[in-house]
C-alpha cells in the first residue's frame, strides 16, 4: 500500500527548523475535535478519536469529539477552534497520491490548533488507516517516517488503529513534557504563519 501524507507546520513567533514539530505538544487538558466531514468519514473519525484517547497517557490531553456538520475545508475559517482539531474534507488534495494532510499551528513549542484535511475520493478501505495516521500527527506532533514501518503503528506503519508503537510514543512524549505545571498559552502576537515542512513519499 502506498500512503502519502502531508504534514505542514506553521510556526508562530519562533520560526525554526521542522524538528521543532517533533517536540510540540498540546498543553491543554482537553482538546476539542470538530468534525466537519461527510457521512463517509464521520464514523471513522469518531472511532479514531476513541482509539487515540485510549492510548493517550494521563498527562496527555483528552480529545473531545463533536460533530459540527458537513462543511468543506475551504469554507471553514482557519481562525475557528483555536484550541482544537478541525477535521474536514476536500474534493482532492494537491497530489492524487496524497491521502491526508495535517497542518499544525505551533506557538512556543505548543500545538495551538490543527487542521486535518481528508480527500473525498479516498478508497474506503484506507479510511481507517488514513484517519489514524493523521490523528497520531495531530495528538502527538509526530512526524512522518516512511522508512521505519514498524508493524505496531498506524502513523509509521500501516495499521488501521493505534498500535503499541503509537501508545509508547505518546507515553514517552507526554512524560517528557509534563503539562501539570501549566504552560502559558497563546501569548504574544502572531506572525503570518510561515509554512515549511513538506510532503514526504515512500
Ligand atoms: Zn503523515
Amino acid at each position: 500500500m502506498r500512503l502519502l501524507c502531508g504534514v505542514v507546520a506553521a510556526l508562530v513567533l519562533l520560526a525554526s527548523a521542522p524538528t521543532v514539530l517533533a517536540r510540540a505538544v498540546w498543553t491543554t487538558n482537553s482538546v476539542g475535535v470538530y468534525d466537519y466531514t461527510s457521512a463517509a468519514w464521520r464514523p471513522v473519525v469518531a472511532a479514531t478519536v476513541e482509539e487515540i484517547n485510549a492510548i493517550l497517557p494521563a498527562k496527555a490531553p483528552s480529545l473531545f469529539y463533536r460533530v459540527i456538520g458537513e462543511t468543506p475545508c475551504d469554507q471553514i475559517d482557519p481562525q475557528l477552534h483555536r484550541d482544537g482539531i478541525v477535521v474536514c474534507t476536500t474534493p482532492a488534495l494537491a497530489s492524487a497520491d496524497e491521502l491526508g494532510l495535517t497542518e499544525f499551528f505551533v506557538e512556543r513549542g505548543q500545538i495551538s490548533r490543527v487542521r486535518i484535511t481528508l480527500p473525498e475520493a479516498t478508497n474506503p478501505g484506507l479510511r481507517d488507516n488514513v484517519v489514524c495516521h493523521e490523528f497520531m500527527h495531530a495528538a502527538t506532533g509526530i512526524e512522518d517516517n516512511y522508512g521505519a514501518r514498524p508493524d505496531t503503528s498506524c502513523v509509521w506503519g500501516d495499521l488501521s488503529a493505534p498500535g503499541s508503537f503509537d501508545a509508547q510514543y505518546a507515553r514517552k512524549l507526554y512524560k517528557d513534557n509534563d503539562t501539570s505545571s501549566g504552560g502559558k498559552k497563546h501569548g504574544g502576537k502572531r506572525h503570518g504563519g510561515k509554512k515549511h515542512g513538506g510532503r514526504h513519499g515512500r
